[in-house]
């Protein structure tokens, strides 16, 4: 049916397609292949949180909890946060998931017509729900000065694209899809330049676990004025679970219980159930080495060809498509159906970024099938720039 017959709303029309079809569609022909686009652990959940969560369902726990969560998982939370940070938000709220929580935090700061500011490349789903709440969308960059140089952010730019109508200062550290993480310098100016306007910082945390950094630092270490996100989907190993959280100060968060009230009700119980009673017993912390293993392995081998910079946090490198002799970069489409024709699957930049100029490559994957994809992109480089 043509799309006006449907009657779908202006909302629901002003979400684009993914520009990405065609490489999604070659994808599910595929029968064994080496995933490296993968946006999620690729490890089993801890077992003991597994079996907390069935004896959770076991014991009843199977109904409603109160819209915010249980008392008992807002402390742990809010522990971990302030040990781990030295600073404790007001209040807690569990949501279904971090996307949960950023459809929560948008809903309750976005009026059509304000500004939110977000990092190219960026995680599609912010772009999305911005455009839902009808707000713009005004990016500032973090793409390297030069080739292979970290992923960061210009402060000057920052400030440049402030306006009075600027609702939202939105950062992503450590960042889908590039692996990079910003700065203490970094994160403290773009903290008070949201305070100087008058803005709200909402902190994407969700791969805080991820850090091979020597520090990690949030917003909410400068501010009050911030909503942090965080989530166990992906450090937990369980995106299945839709389990996530949103900390802040009790009057904004007041708004996001009243909206999760009204929509998701509550975050799933069982699983808030299992985390109360194993979360502080877990540590995650052989999880990050193992990652930063496979970090250090795909630094190591990837082709200079790419001009990667070092991933410094989650589980992405996007790496620079390699230019032919001519000095003309490989065109992207080109690209990843070369890889996907060897059995590698990988995504290209301009599905996270208005650039066209990188691909993700997720290292949540098996060494050996690492190793594997590797070699592929490096036969590849090989091809394209002889
Ligand atoms: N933020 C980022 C940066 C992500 O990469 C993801 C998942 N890919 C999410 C949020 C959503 O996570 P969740 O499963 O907790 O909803």
């Amino acid at each position: 049916m043509a799309a006006d017959n449907i009657g779908l709303s202006r909302r629901a029309r002003g979400i684009e397609q993914s520009g990405i079809r065609r490489i999604f569609e070659l994808m599910a022909t595929m029968e064994d292949p080496i995933n490296l686009s993968i946006g999620q652990a690729h490890y089993d959940p801890p077992e003991r949180l597994v079996e907390a969560a069935c004896k959770a369902m076991r014991a009843g726990h199977n109904r409603y909890t109160v819209t915010q969560g249980l008392p008992q998982l807002n402390d742990i939370v809010l522990d971990d946060v302030e040990a781990r940070l030295g600073a404790r938000p007001e209040t807690c709220l569990l949501t279904s998931g971090v996307s949960g929580g950023l459809m929560l935090s948008f809903l309750s700061l976005l009026d059509p017509g304000d500004e939110i500011l977000l990092p190219d490349p960026y995680f599609v789903m912010y772009k999305h729900l911005a455009t839902i709440c009808g707000a713009t969308v005004k990016f500032y960059d973090t793409y390297p000065k030069r080739a292979g140089e970290r992923f960061g952010l210009d402060l000057d730019q920052v400030q440049s694209l402030v306006t009075e109508k600027t609702k939202i200062v939105f950062v992503n550290s450590p960042s889908n899809p590039t692996g990079g993480m910003l700065s203490r310098d970094e994160v403290e100016g773009v903290t008070r330049i949201a305070e100087r306007c008058g803005a709200w910082v909402v902190s994407d945390e969700i791969y805080d676990l991820f850090c091979y950094a020597d520090e990690y630092v949030s917003p909410l270490q400068f501010t009050d004025r911030c909503i942090q996100l965080g989530g166990f989907s992906k450090s937990y190993g369980v995106p299945g679970w839709r389990m996530g959280y949103a900390t802040g100060p009790s009057d904004v968060l007041d708004a996001l219980k009243t909206l999760q009230q009204f929509s998701f009700v509550c975050a799933p119980a069982p699983f808030q159930h299992a985390l109360v009673a194993s979360m502080p017993d877990i540590d995650l912390a052989p999880y990050r080495e193992e990652y930063r293993g496979k970090r250090d392995m795909l630094v190591e081998k990837l082709h200079p060809a790419f001009h990667l910079s070092k991933p410094e946090g989650a589980f992405y490198a996007f790496p620079q498509l390699p230019k032919g002799r001519d000095g003309v970069q490989v065109d992207s489409d080109v690209f990843v159906e070369a890889a996907i024709e060897k059995n590698v699957l990988i995504v290209p930049g301009k599905a996270f970024s208005s650039r066209d100029t990188h691909f993700r490559v997720s290292f949540a994957a098996s060494d050996e099938q690492l190793a594997q994809g590797v070699e592929v992109l490096n036969e590849l480089a090989e091809r394209f720039t002889a």
